[in-house]
């Protein structure tokens, strides 16, 4: 037990994690051209806010949380999504009485107690951006371009983004009847979640993955055939921008998303490169979220993208990312009475911002040698105890493996000019 991390976690290594940070490097990028700042919210909030604003009849907030009492006796969760913490940071910092829409994003862990299977962790991570207070399908359409320029810069291509439109308040009701009255006669054939569904929440049972409930689904009314007025101009005006900007998406009304608080428009990118089950991202619009949360009436709009799937994906393709900065340095030391003086040498060096490393196993010369070409150092220092008596080190090209002995006095100036 002491030497395994707990189920459904990972350890991030070097050789992973430099991927990983130029992910996310490549995501701040992008989010801030687009105008998007960054919040960190805290891990774990009250257990209310997210049985309140994902909604108590979702898988997520019924099976999947990590919800504990603290010491206090509280009842507190670590964050099973990103939205509910962003919008609880909105309305605790009275964003909503500043310029609107504000936009953010976030990247950060999320817990969901769920089967640990290929891809699943209980501790992932996600990358996300929410757009608040105006109700502009441009802002729709802004989520899925920015979401997917994320990836383009990755080096993924062939897009497909799956739209759907599940309405409004207004509109929603008399559609879910209708899903209602069509499901009734298969409800016996459903399983016992999507039987648990068909009352509170019938648009889930189109998305379920077993068999017998998308046959049940097949043919089911779809949720564009009863969009209100509003809902319909919106859904036609996100189309009309997709056009505009040339990303290609195709209609899926199976499309219904996992949590309760999405209205109107709900997306999901996919990249054809990668084959089946290769949802990058997914969001949508949450105009209710902000009020059920105890807020003023605010339209709002997001994404969120699974790090660990886009990592993989990335595997998949064999994209690397960028190769960081190797060794300049390793400096040979041997453990005399000088030693003092060589350790104070790779204190001036690393100030001098060189990457420098030097033998911590009182190694020999020829150990040294072959752990500073394992490093791949470019230059290697040899301080050995006659030279450093006469202020002078060995210096060698480890490319062109020529030798020279260098003054003290000017090492540090030559070094940083050959190599910063
Ligand atoms: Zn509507
Ligand atoms: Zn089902």
């Amino acid at each position: 037990m002491l030497v395994k991390a707990p189920r459904g976690t990972a350890d991030l290594l070097p050789g992973q994690i430099e991927r990983w940070r130029w992910v996310e490097e490549v995501a701040r990028d992008v989010f801030r051209q687009f105008g998007y700042a960054e919040i960190v919210t805290p891990i774990f909030e009250h257990t209310e806010l997210f049985e309140r604003g994902i909604g108590d009849t979702t898988d997520v907030v019924n099976k999947q949380m990590y919800t504990f009492l603290d010491r206090g006796q509280r009842s507190l969760t670590l964050r099973p999504e990103g939205t509910a913490s962003v919008v609880r940071a909105y309305l605790e910092h009275h964003m909503y009485s500043g310029p609107q829409p504000v936009k953010l994003f976030y990247i950060g862990p999320i817990f969901r107690y769920e089967r640990p299977q290929a891809g699943r962790y209980r501790q992932f991570h996600q990358l996300g951006a929410e757009a608040l207070g105006s109700q502009d399908p441009a802002l729709d359409v802004e989520m899925i371009a920015m979401s997917i320029e994320i990836f383009r810069r990755l080096g993924l291509a062939d897009f497909l983004v799956h739209i759907n439109s599940i309405g409004c308040e207004v509109c929603r009701p008399a559609y879910k009847d209708a899903l209602r009255a069509y499901l009734q006669p298969k409800l016996d054939g459903l399983c016992r979640t999507c039987f648990e569904r068909y009352e509170k929440n019938p648009l889930r049972i189109l998305d379920c993955k077993v068999a017998a409930c998308q046959d049940a689904a097949k043919g089911a009314p779809r949720s564009v055939d009863y969009l209100c007025e509003s809902c319909r101009e919106h859904f036609d005006a996100v189309q009309k921008y997709l056009d505009a900007l040339g990303i290609s998406y195709e209609l899926n009304e199976m499309l219904v998303r996992g949590l309760d608080y999405y209205t109107k428009t709900v997306f999901e990118v996919e990249s054809r490169s990668l084959g089946a089950q290769s949802a990058l991202l997914g969001g949508g619009r949450y105009d209710g979220l902000v009020e059920e949360c105890g807020g003023p009436s605010t339209p709002a709009v997001g994404f969120a993208a699974g790090m660990e799937r886009a990592m993989l994906a990335l595997e998949e393709q064999g994209i690397q990312a960028p190769s960081t900065r190797g060794v300049d340095a390793f400096v040979v030391a041997f453990a005399n009475d000088k030693r003092g003086q060589v350790l104070a040498l790779v204190h001036q060096l690393r100030q001098a911002g060189l990457v420098v490393e030097t033998d911590y196993l009182q190694r020999s010369m020829k150990a040294q040698m072959k752990a500073a070409s394992r490093m791949n150092a470019a230059r290697v220092i040899i301080c050995g105890e006659d030279e450093l008596s006469r202020d002078v080190v060995q210096l060698r090209d480890m490319t062109s493996g020529v030798q020279e002995e260098v003054p003290l006095a000017t090492l540090v100036e030559r070094l940083r000019a050959e190599l910063c």
